[in-house]
């Protein structure tokens, strides 16, 4: 081979190099999506140029045929590997993908069996001879009757894997619409090279371009699936994940125009107000604005909103995660809506359960003394009065030994649904003990606190309680007291507890069934 030679084919050595190394740099990857197919069209690309170049240096007739159906290997099948990794590529997967590559496939072997067998029919290549030239003897033949069959093959292939890519373009998210660009700039370079130099748009006298523009464009495109290092979260993972998770998500851009949200995102909010670009959704949720203005560099913000779902209020709970730069400065926004509603409802039934007697259903001592404390500062601060009533079941042991612990347990209820009966919304019930009870009057004076407890007291006693299968009268005694029998320096809730407590004792002491109220010391009424 004369250095001439060598100097013509340099270039096509060059690409081919340059080919091969994105395809061994790329073969490390193979595991990740994309990266495969990607290495479909570098291989066939190589078998392109290789037997573009053999075909070039060869000097005999049969030889420089063997190499044209080695290159058109290449050829026929390049067009299709751009097909597929497009199809791949293409963020939403398309129906009948198997079917249309099958389809393709299966035209593009006929294709290549009628080339190669083309000694035996030149519907390819009519009359194909070598003419000598000063550096290479060119292959030369008369395009045969079918040959317009594989430019239209390619185009029609290129032409839809284009529009594929392009179709990306437009509708995929910003995020991603770089990667989307310089790929399809990739793609494109060996195919405008094959249009300039097919219809002679620049005058070069080149026996076939294209294959020289290969390494640029595996360039190109390895750049883009390197460089954005987006290929292992798009489609695949982001299909699988993003698309299938509970949790609505959606992506804002800086001036708060929408990105991309999933299909939970649009169960949950309003799909007129999910349009890509638009600003609408920090239009109808100001809320989210005022969660990104409370980043403070650290953590994401949180905050929880009551959203309208299929006319159903919904509990969510929502994140504010920033997309940060290099320069860690926020570039976009991730919200997540997460559904809370069941657990908000469980929330509210474990704090219930923490604050309710199971027997009777009214509030435990420990709620009590929350709720007591806060009367007890209103009633001070109000300069209001506040009484209090504290009752035991009399001789309650002989009911239980009578009809037993269970039936016992029943009587309680029953007592608790008649004294209930008696008093307001505002007055505060609750289990003290065993079988002994508070009620904490807001706004009511000694006076009036005594005769409530005493009508309670009449009433019960004349009440037959459901025990079992048979009916059980009980009686209460009942100590009353407030916060005016106090003198100011010794006014406590503890206090006020207690004198009700030493009333109640005086009731049980002077015969049960009584009410004794505390004005200083105890005494009886009625
Ligand atoms: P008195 O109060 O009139 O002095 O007599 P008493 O028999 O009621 O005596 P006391 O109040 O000291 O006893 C409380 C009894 O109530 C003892 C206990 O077995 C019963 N008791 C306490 N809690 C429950 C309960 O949750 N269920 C039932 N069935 N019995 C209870
Ligand atoms: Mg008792
Ligand atoms: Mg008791």
């Amino acid at each position: 081979m004369s250095w001439q030679t060598f100097l013509y084919i340099l270039p096509y050595l060059f690409s081919t190099l340059v080919t091969a190394g994105v395809g061994l740099y790329a073969w490390r990857y193979r595991s990740i999506h994309l990266v495969f197919p990607f290495l479909y069209i570098v291989a066939l690309e190589l078998v392109w140029t290789v037997g573009y170049v053999f075909q070039l240096i060869s000097a005999t007739l049969p030889g420089k045929l063997m190499w044209n159906d080695v290159q058109f290997l290449g050829a026929v099948f390049t067009p299709m590997a751009y097909f597929y990794f497009s199809m791949e590529y293409s963020r939403h997967r398309r129906h009948g993908q198997r079917k249309a590559l099958l389809a393709v496939l299966l035209l593009g072997t006929v294709l290549l069996l009628l080339i190669w067998t083309d000694q035996f029919h030149h519907l390819f290549r009519s009359d194909p001879h070598v003419v000598p030239g000063d550096l290479f003897s060119a292959l030369e033949f008369i395009d045969g009757p079918l040959f317009w069959l594989y430019p239209f093959f390619a185009y029609t292939l290129l032409l839809f894997a284009t529009f594929m890519l392009l179709q990306d373009l437009v509708t995929a998210p910003q995020l991603y619409r770089a990667q989307i660009g310089t790929m399809l700039l990739g793609c494109m370079i060996p195919w405008a090279t094959a249009v300039i130099t097919m219809f002679k748009i620049v005058p070069v006298n080149l026996h076939d371009a294209t294959p020289l523009a290969f390494g640029l464009s595996n360039l190109v495109i390895a750049w883009a699936l390197f460089h954005y290092r987006l290929f292992d979260v798009a489609p695949v993972a982001r299909d699988v994940l993003i698309e299938n998770l509970a949790d609505g998500i959606v992506v804002l851009d800086e001036q708060m125009r929408m990105v991309d949200y999933n299909p939970a995102a649009k169960r949950i909010l309003n799909t007129s107000i999910l349009k890509w670009t638009n600003r609408s959704l920090v239009q109808n949720y100001p809320f989210l604005l005022q969660l990104i203005s409370s980043y403070r560099g650290r953590e994401a913000p949180k905050d929880e909103v009551t959203i309208r779902v299929d006319n159903e209020p919904r509990r969510f709970e929502i994140t504010a995660t920033p997309l940060l730069d290099s320069f860690r400065a926020p570039r976009g926004w991730l919200f997540t809506f997460r559904d809370i509603t069941e657990w908000k409802h469980i929330e509210e039934q474990l704090r219930d359960l923490a604050v309710t007697d199971p027997l009777t259903g009214l509030m435990n001592r420990r709620r009590f003394f929350e709720l007591a404390e806060e009367e007890y500062h209103r009633a001070q601060r109000e300069q209001r009065p506040l009484s209090l009533i504290m009752f035991d079941v009399d001789e309650f042991k002989q009911v239980n030994d009578r009809f037993g612990h269970q039936i016992g347990d029943q009587v309680l209820r029953g007592l608790v649904q008649q004294v209930r009966k008696s008093l307001r919304d505002s007055d505060i019930m609750a289990r003290y003990g065993g079988e002994e009870f508070v009620i904490l009057l807001p706004h009511m004076g000694i006076q009036q606190a005594g005769q409530i407890a005493e009508r309670i007291c009449r009433s019960l006693c004349q009440e037959r309680l459901e025990a079992g299968p048979d009916q059980v009268r009980i009686s209460i005694s009942m100590g009353v007291s407030d916060l005016g029998g106090l003198v100011p320096d010794d006014q406590t809730l503890d206090r006020l507890l207690d004198n009700a407590d030493q009333a109640l004792y005086h009731a049980k002491k002077t015969g049960r069934n009584r009410v004794c109220v505390w004005t200083g010391e105890p005494f009886s009424v009625g």
